[in-house]
C-alpha cells in the first residue's frame, strides 16, 4: 500500500504501530513518537493490529499486554508468524513481566507501566538500530537495488531479474545488512550478532553463518561456486560485492 502522506523525516525515521487501547496512553506516546519524525499508527485492539499490518508495514510494534478481545500475547503468537520486526511490550503488572520475559517468545523489550516516554523513545531508537542497524539513518529508500538483485526492505522480498527468491528470515536479514553496505566486510561473529535472536542462540556459533550463507547462494547466485554477489574474505567473513 502506497502511503503518499509520509512526510520525508517520517520516511527516513520508520514507522511505528501502537496497540493500545487506552486512547490517553496511545496519545502521550503517538506525539512523542511523532515529535521525534516517526510516522505512527494506533490500533485500539489486537484484531486490528493484526488486520492492519500488511498494510502498515511498520518497523516496530508497542504493543500493550492487556487489550479488549485477544490480548498482547496473543497478538505477537499471530504477528510473529509474518513479521521480525522489533516489539517493546507494554506491562502493568509485574507478573506479566514474568510472563513476557519467560515466554521469550519473540518480544525485544518491555516497559512497565506507568512509564517515562522519553525511557520508550531511547528503547525504541536503540531497538530500530539494533534491527535495522544503520539502515535507520541512512537509507532513504525502502528498495535497495543491486546488480539484477532487489531487495524490498518494507515488505521483505527479494526478486532478481523480476522473479521471486524465497528466503528464511535469517537470510533475508544477513543479505539484507550485507548489500546495504557494498563492500563493507562483516566478520562471522558480527553477522551472528546480527541474527543471534532469531533462532536458538544457544545453538548457534560462527559456523552458522557459512550455512545461512550457502543457503543464500544456492538461492541468489546464478552459480552459487562463483558468488557474483555475496563475497568471501577469506580469513575474516564476508563482503556484499561493489558494482
Ligand atoms: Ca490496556
Amino acid at each position: 500500500m502506497d502511503r503518499p502522506a509520509r512526510s520525508y523525516t517520517a520516511a527516513m525515521a520508520g514507522t511505528i504501530m501502537i496497540v493500545e487501547d487506552e486512547p490517553a496512553v496511545a496519545r502521550g506516546v503517538q506525539v512523542a513518537l511523532e515529535r521525534e519524525g516517526y510516522a505512527v499508527s494506533v490500533q485500539p485492539t489486537g484484531e486490528d493490529a493484526i488486520k492492519n499490518f500488511a498494510d502498515l508495514a511498520p518497523d516496530l510494534v508497542v504493543l500493550d499486554v492487556r487489550l479488549p478481545g485477544i490480548d498482547g500475547f496473543e497478538v505477537l503468537r499471530q504477528l510473529r508468524r509474518e513479521t521480525r520486526a522489533p516489539v517493546l511490550f507494554l506491562t502493568a503488572r509485574s507478573d506479566e513481566v514474568d510472563k513476557v520475559v519467560g515466554l521469550e517468545m519473540g518480544a525485544d523489550d518491555y516497559l512497565v507501566k506507568p512509564f517515562s516516554v522519553r525511557e520508550l523513545v531511547t528503547r525504541i531508537k536503540a531497538l530500530l538500530r539494533r534491527a535495522y542497524g544503520e539502515l535507520a539513518d541512512t537509507e532513504t529508500g525502502r528498495t535497495l537495488r543491486r546488480k539484477n538483485l532487489v531487495i524490498d526492505l518494507e515488505r521483505r522480498r527479494v526478486t532478481r531479474d523480476g522473479e521471486r527468491i524465497g528466503l528464511t528470515t535469517t537470510e533475508f536479514d544477513l543479505l539484507r545488512h550485507l548489500a546495504a553496505r557494498p563492500g563493507r566486510v562483516y566478520t562471522r561473529s558480527q553477522l551472528l550478532e546480527l541474527v543471534r535472536d532469531y533462532d536458538d542462540a544457544l545453538e548457534q556459533d560462527e559456523r552458522t553463518i557459512n550455512v545461512h550463507i550457502s543457503h543464500i547462494r544456492d538461492k541468489i547466485e546464478p552459480d552459487p561456486a562463483l558468488p557474483r554477489y555475496i563475497r568471501t574474505v577469506r580469513g575474516v567473513g564476508y563482503a556484499f560485492a561493489e558494482d
